[in-house]
């Protein structure tokens, strides 16, 4: 894939509050595009369709899987999650650096494929704080919470794979650091 752009994958376990830093970050920055995914869970309240995520059957994901029209897709707790390639090939050729949140399992297989991409993690300050978070969104049952915790746990094992970690102790310094990681990642010599 040609680009001109920088790819940026950004992980952190559910709950780290990655999905906030990376909204104020395009909030912020007009030289980014974040990629919408495609996702088999079912919506939460207040997602909408083509927003958050592109809510699909698991046979229309199927399809999308069959006619390679994802950069790469993931099982995570049960659901289908993958990156529909069109969007960011454009994005990256119009020059925007192009943001993917997406797991551990996807993330690697970007880098493997796209070896130049960038790889953030975003931690909590604590595990406390982590479940404390899960539970306050208020948006899963207890038994997916014990779930994604254990997810956490297995992603942990992953993390030394990534470029960078940001602890996501405080919204406005964790943003200006990831932008200012991504800006330093433009002058990199083999980027020119
Ligand atoms: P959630 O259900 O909380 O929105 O997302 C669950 C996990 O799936 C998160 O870690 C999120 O980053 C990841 N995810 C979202 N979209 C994608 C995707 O397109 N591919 C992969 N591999 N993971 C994704």
């Amino acid at each position: 894939m040609e680009q001109e752009g920088i790819l940026i994958v950004v992980s952190g376990f559910s709950g780290s509050g990655k999905g906030t830093i990376m909204k104020e970050l395009l909030q912020r920055y007009d030289n980014y595009a974040l990629s919408i995914s495609a996702t088999t869970r079912q919506p939460r309240e207040g997602e909408v369709d083509g927003r958050e995520y592109f809510f699909k059957t698991r046979e229309e994901f199927e399809k999308m899987i069959a006619k390679d029209e994802l950069i790469e897709y993931a099982k995570y707790v049960n659901n289908y999650y993958g990156t529909p390639k069109a969007y960011v090939q454009e994005q990256l050729h119009a020059g925007k650096d192009v943001i993917l949140e997406i797991e551990i399992q996807g993330a690697l297989k970007v880098k493997e494929k796209f070896p130049e991409t960038l790889l953030l993690f975003v931690t909590p300050p604590t595990a406390s704080e982590l479940k404390k978070r899960l539970v306050g969104r208020g948006t899963e049952s207890m038994e997916v919470i014990e779930q994604r915790m254990l997810r956490a746990c297995e992603e942990a094992e992953g993390m030394d794979k990534y470029d960078y970690y940001v602890v996501n102790d405080e919204l406005d310094r964790c943003v200006e650091e990831v932008h200012r990681i991504i800006q330093a990642e433009h002058s990199r010599s083999y980027r020119n």
